[in-house]
């Protein structure tokens, strides 16, 4: 599913080895039994297991690309440029999860992370309005239809470097075993300092998004349909939805 990330990185493919096409396609059998199981949500336990089984066939799958490649991950703990990007494209059962994860071990916490969801979506609102305007300023229609305003909206918002709700004082991802797929395909293969939001807007920063084949993609998106219950699919949308929600 993700589609908003690809305008704000660079996509592009890596080489798949024989080994690397054998785990996906673990992965797609994996996704396809998850979605003929008839579990009541996807917080149910037997949902969430399975779900984190192809989780961590995901990881396999992406160090067994990355191998096969001369690259090599330059992403570690304690660095969290990402998580000051809009997170778009998160499937509805993962935010089920996340959101049911904070409210049983952490509930002290859901209201602050509601706020500072709704303060970063109201900011996003005030952006995209000045976006507008300065993109109408002075330019006609054609130049107008030049400017991909999204890609605009985003790496604004990027340079804003407001953190996710869920980075920790100490720049780790608080819900790291559980974050979205969407965090996770993410990668950079050189200095790190080239994803900070002062070099958004440099030209050739190599940073990839390690995705899952559109097969599996595709099932993944039936998967978030069967359990979607809101329309949105922004993280912080999802976590004001979800979490605002009684058990
Ligand atoms: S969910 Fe975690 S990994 Fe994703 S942006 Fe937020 S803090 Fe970063």
């Amino acid at each position: 599913m993700p589609q908003l990330l690809d305008r704000i990185v660079m996509k592009k493919k890596l080489p798949l080895s024989s080994k690397a096409l054998a785990i996906h396609k673990t992965i797609v059998d994996a996704i396809n039994n998850l979605l003929a199981e008839d579990y009541p949500s996807p917080i149910s336990e037997g949902f969430k297991q399975s779900y984190q089984s192809i989780v961590s066939l995901f990881k396999e799958y992406q160090d067994t690309v990355i191998a096969g490649t001369n690259y090599q991950s330059t992403c570690k703990a304690g660095c969290h440029y990402c998580c000051y990007h809009w997170v778009e494209d998160v499937y509805s059962f993962e935010a089920a999860i996340i959101a049911d994860y904070l409210k049983k071990e952490r509930p002290q916490e859901v209201h602050s992370i509601i706020q500072a969801s709704t303060e970063d979506e109201e900011e996003l609102i005030r952006l995209n309005e000045i976006v507008e305007q300065k993109l109408f300023e002075n330019r006609d229609d054609k130049e107008v239809d030049a400017i991909d305003q999204t890609d605009l909206l985003l790496s604004g918002y990027y340079q804003l470097q407001r953190p996710c709700p869920l980075l920790s004082d100490l720049g780790m991802c608080s819900i790291y075993p559980i974050r979205p797929l969407t965090c996770r395909i993410y990668m950079s293969f050189h200095n790190p300092e080239d994803c900070s939001p002062e070099n958004i807007n440099t030209a050739n920063i190599p940073t990839y998004l390690l995705d899952l084949e559109e097969e599996a993609s595709k099932l993944l998106d039936a998967l978030h349909e069967k359990h979607k219950r809101f329309e949105k699919t922004g993280l912080r949308a999802l976590l004001i939805d979800y979490l605002s929600e009684d058990t």
